[in-house]
Formats: C-alpha cells, structure tokens, sequence
C-alpha cells in the first residue's frame, strides 16, 4: 500500500510518514499543496492523509482540484480544530474522512485500513491466493496453516501480488506499490526482495509460486 501524506508542519510530517513506514505502507510525504497536486497525478496512491491548513493551496483546494481533475484517491482530511465547519467543508469537496489533530497515531491507522478497504470492492479484509493468505490488518501471512514472518517490506511485496493474483507485474509496478519515492532509482531492490519473498513463502514449503515472466517482471500463480 503507497501513501502520501500533506502536511507542512515539518516534525509532524516526519513522524507520521516515519511511523506510517514502519507500519509498512510506502509513504511520501509533501509539505505543500502544489507538490501533492502533482505527486497525486503522477503515482496510484491508495490513501492520501491530508491536512487542512497548508500555505497557499490548502487541503480543501487539493482536495476539489483532485475530485475534479478525476483522481478518487481515499483522502482522509487532518482538522486542526474541533470546528464542525471544517469537518462539513472536507466531506463535502469530496474527502472520505476526517481526524481532528491531536490525534492518536493508532486511529490514524484505523482509519486509513476502514478508508482503503471501503472504498475498493476488491479488497477483502484477509486476502487468499491458492493456500496463501494475508491480513493486510493484522499483518500476518500463512502459507496452509504455518505462519510465516515477514518483514514490512516483504509483505507490503506479497500484498501487491495477492492483490492481483495471475498477472504479471512489472519491477516500476512493483516498486510504484512498495517502495517510496526515495527508492525509485534503485530497480534491484524489487529482485532482491522477490528474492527474500521466495525463501519464506516457497522454498521452505517446496513451492514455486512467484514466477518470473521474462523481460516483464513476476507472477504471482494462483494454483500453488
Ligand atoms: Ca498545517
């Protein structure tokens, strides 16, 4: 899952896109609007928290320059105060939801799972692909019945590939969905971690599920 997060208040920014990281969700952070406009446009965000008071271009601006040039991203809107106003005036130039600062980093989280998971059919609460499965909430992942431990990286991989079982995904597809904007030159990365994604979930079952497709990227088979 990829994130991008508005906010211009700089330690704010940092945390939450520090903590969103370790929770494994790729996240990019702006500090201005002009920026999210731009970095909403050029990558498939799955969520986008956005905060309301920014400089110039401010949240509800993003927001409707968004809806209308036919970005439905999930946006969840950060209020600085508890004002009912502000809150009417998100939802209604098209936000999904709201958090009034100060908030607790865990219903941050909450939030952003009910948001991803509401807003696309096509994302059950535990995903299954053959005798894989995930819980993109829990963020644990079994192959039969063994549970298998991943690291952040490695399951954020492994949920891409159980979000689209079957097909083969490009290494940019793959790095788009996983990694953040800091990573993008390195194009190994995605090889290596395919790698590591391999020995956990295949070789110490005997399986051969993640495929390479020649000259495009990997497969994910759905007959294990
Ligand atoms: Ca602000």
């Amino acid at each position: 899952m990829r994130v991008l997060v508005v906010e211009d208040e700089k330690k704010l920014g940092e945390l939450l896109g520090r903590g969103l990281r370790e929770e494994g969700y790729a996240t990019d952070v702006a500090d201005q609007g002009e920026d999210a406009l731009w970095m909403a446009r050029a990558v498939p965000y799955d969520a986008i928290v956005l905060d309301v008071m920014l400089p110039r271009v401010d949240g509800f601006e993003v927001c409707v320059q968004l809806r209308g040039a036919g970005i439905w991203t999930p946006v969840l809107m950060l209020t600085a105060r508890d004002a009912v106003e502000d809150r009417v005036s998100g939802l209604d130039v098209g936000a999904d939801d709201y958090l009034t600062k100060p908030f607790a980093f865990e219903e941050l989280l909450a939030r952003l799972r009910a948001l991803t998971r509401r807003t696309a059919v096509e994302r059950p609460p535990v995903l299954t692909v053959g005798d894989l499965r995930l819980d993109p909430g829990s963020h644990r992942a079994w192959r039969g019945e063994t549970e298998v431990d991943l690291s952040t990286k490695e399951f954020a991989l492994l949920e891409l590939f159980m979000r689209r079982p079957g097909i083969a995904l490009t290494r940019t597809q793959l790095l788009d969905g996983a990694w953040d904007m800091a990573f993008e030159s390195r194009s190994n990365v995605v090889d290596v971690y395919v790698r590591y994604l391999r020995e956990k979930i295949d070789r110490r079952f005997g399986c051969d599920s993640i495929e390479t497709v020649r000259g495009v990227g990997y497969r994910l088979r759905t007959e294990a």
